[in-house]
This record gives C-alpha cells, sequence and structure tokens, in this order.
C-alpha cells in the first residue's frame, strides 16, 4: 500500500513540473502582473542590477509559487526556496542568505508568518544587503557586518495585510494576484491538456473552467479528475457532456462552490438566520480553522458575492439563498 501512495504522490508531480508555464509568455490571466514584470525584469537584466524585492499577494492556488519560478527563470538566477514557519530561528535564515550567488532570487512562501527576530535579520538584508551579527552577550556584545551579495528576496503571502509595516515597506514591487476569469482558466485547462496530451473539446474546457472557483490549480485538479472518468466512461474523450457528469460526480456546483463554500453558506443561511455573523461563531459552526475560513473560503465567496463583510459580521447575500434556491428572508441585503 504504501509503495502504491509513494507512486502518486509521485505522478501528480510529475504532472505538476510538465504543466506548470516557465516563461512569463505561458503566464496566462493576470495581464496587469504580467506586463509589469515583464519590464521590471528587463529593466534590471538591461542595467545589470538585481531585480527589486517582489511581494506577490493572493488566495491559495492563484500562481505565487509559479510567478518565482517564472521571474528566477527570465533572470537566469538560482531560485532558492523556504517558508516564514520554516525559519525558526535567525541562523536559519543566515545560512540561507550567506548560500546566495548573486541576483539569486530567496522565495519565502508564507512571508506573513516569519517570527520578530528572523523579521531583524531580512531588514538590512533586504535594505543594503547586510548582515548585523550581534556576538556575545550584555556589556560585551557587539555588532559584526557581513556583507551579502546583491540578491531578490521575492515574499508569498495570502495576506499582504498581515506583513508588518517595516517589512512591507521594504519591497519595491508589490503584487496582488486575483481570481481568473472564466476564459483564463479556459485557456490555461486546455493549456494543461496539451501538456498532458490530453483529448478535450473547447467547451469541456469551458465547463471545467467555470466551476474552477476562479483558481488554476482547482482548474488543473478539476482536469485531472475529469480525465480519470473519461479514461473509465468516455474512451478518453472529453467533451461537455462528459466534464458535466464527471464534476456532478465530484460535487462541484455550476459556480465552482465546492463542498466547504457550500457548507459556510448553508451555515450562515441556516444556523444565523442569514447573518451577521461573527467569524469565530462561523468557525465553530462548521468546523474550520479562522484561518482557512478567512484565507481560502471568504475572498472567493465574497468576490463571487455570495457573502458580504460588515461591522458586524459576514451576511449571505440575495445571491447565496438563490444559489440555493431559497426565499430570500426579510431583512437580508
Ligand atoms: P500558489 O503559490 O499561489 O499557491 P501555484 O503557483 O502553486 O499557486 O499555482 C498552482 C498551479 O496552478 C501551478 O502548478 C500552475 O500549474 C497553475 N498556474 C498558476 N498560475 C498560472 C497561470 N497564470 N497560468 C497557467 N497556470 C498557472
Amino acid at each position: 500500500i504504501e509503495a502504491n501512495i509513494v507512486e502518486d504522490i509521485t505522478e501528480e508531480d510529475v504532472i505538476d513540473r510538465t504543466i506548470r508555464p516557465k516563461t512569463l509568455e505561458d503566464y496566462i490571466g493576470q495581464p496587469q502582473v504580467r506586463m509589469q514584470m515583464d519590464i521590471f525584469i528587463q529593466a534590471s537584466k538591461m542595467r545589470g542590477n538585481a531585480l527589486d524585492h517582489l511581494l506577490i499577494s493572493g488566495p491559495p492556488g492563484l500562481g505565487k509559487t509559479t510567478l518565482a519560478n517564472i521571474v528566477a527563470n527570465e533572470m537566469g538566477v538560482n531560485l532558492r526556496i523556504t517558508s516564514g514557519p520554516v525559519l525558526e530561528k535567525a541562523g536559519d535564515l543566515v545560512a540561507m542568505l550567506t548560500n546566495l550567488e548573486p541576483h539569486d532570487i530567496l522565495f519565502i512562501d508564507e512571508i506573513h508568518r516569519l517570527s520578530p527576530v528572523v523579521e531583524e535579520v531580512l531588514y538590512p538584508a533586504m535594505e543594503d544587503y547586510q548582515l548585523d551579527i550581534i556576538i556575545g552577550e550584555g556589556a560585551s556584545a557587539r555588532t559584526i557586518k557581513i556583507e551579502l551579495p546583491p540578491f531578490t528576496l521575492v515574499g508569498a503571502t495570502t495576506r499582504a495585510g498581515l506583513l508588518t509595516p517595516p517589512l512591507r515597506d521594504r519591497f519595491g514591487i508589490v503584487q496582488r494576484l486575483d481570481f481568473y476569469a472564466t476564459r483564463d482558466l479556459q485557456h490555461i485547462v486546455s493549456r494543461s491538456a496539451t501538456c498532458l496530451a490530453l483529448n478535450i473539446t473547447e467547451s469541456g474546457a469551458s465547463e471545467i473552467a467555470r466551476r474552477a472557483r476562479g483558481t488554476p490549480r482547482i482548474a488543473n485538479r478539476l482536469l485531472r479528475r475529469v480525465r480519470d472518468f473519461a479514461d473509465v466512461r468516455a474512451s478518453g474523450h472529453i467533451t461537455d457532456e462528459v466534464a458535466v457528469n464527471a464534476l456532478n460526480m465530484l460535487n462541484v456546483d455550476t459556480e465552482g462552490c465546492d463542498f466547504m463554500d457550500r457548507k459556510l453558506l448553508l451555515a450562515i443561511i441556516d444556523q444565523f438566520v442569514g447573518g451577521p455573523v461573527g467569524l469565530d461563531s462561523l468557525a465553530v459552526a462548521i468546523g474550520e480553522e479562522r484561518n482557512t475560513i478567512e484565507d481560502v473560503l471568504e475572498p472567493f465567496l465574497i468576490q463571487q458575492g455570495f457573502i458580504q463583510r460588515t461591522p458586524r459580521g459576514r451576511i449571505a447575500t440575495v445571491r447565496a439563498y438563490r444559489h440555493f434556491g431559497l426565499e430570500v428572508r426579510s431583512g437580508k441585503d
């Protein structure tokens, strides 16, 4: 059994590597981000500088890691990857920084979760390519400075608002990724299908795109599951009908809401009579972490107009009621 699991993970990994875009040109959607990054990359290459530090924010699965990889690839430099929670001690970060080559990119995922001591190390490193190391204690303590090669810090976060202001201010470039339009997701599904040599119609790709929660990672995941369904039931041919049947089987509804989205909406509607309801009560009601609600569930539901955030809490909109074919109760929206 264990061998199977290992194989499974590897296959998904291989697929992921095959379909992950490697150039800005293949980075679909996010036109503003793409245009700006193209200019900033070209400019710093012309000048022979390291690219300015870059902060990428947005909900999970929208392409933050992919963009960091692309930037490294386009700049022709190495990408070193770590994350906020992994960097426990100042020394962990010092070790990564002192191992960088000129113009390399250090990618810190979940950068809003850095501990304060680690963050302190970053300030002079980002600002002057320097480390201030304190040696000794008390009266005999002294600081020595270590020069670092010019490098680029790329930070990714699901919520830019959680970064401390001094850290946020040290990023010269800030990019915010938005949920993708269906049209762009369709393009991503078609491109992934081509990479995997799958047989899919345009309307089949569009059906998957419509239900992907505005998120490339979900679009690609749904494509893999629909492919399973098509292989078993439809000789591998993904038409819109096959896609619809597969997606219904997977419990993905026509607006792209998944099980947890529906659970959250129904909790507001049924248990809290449409709201307003506070985040903590909602978290208890659906058995989810506050963070998951704020980082993953809510951004999409707000963007789609299913819930609203008010000073007194979250409320379900008319659109949410309609989505479930329910009568709107008085006083809502
Ligand atoms: P994040 O780091 O924001 O959680 P990732 O960068 O890991 O998201 O993206 C998830 C997957 O979605 C990637 O494996 C990639 O294949 C796909 N993807 C993300 N953004 C794009 C894009 N703009 N164009 C095409 N595919 C994308």
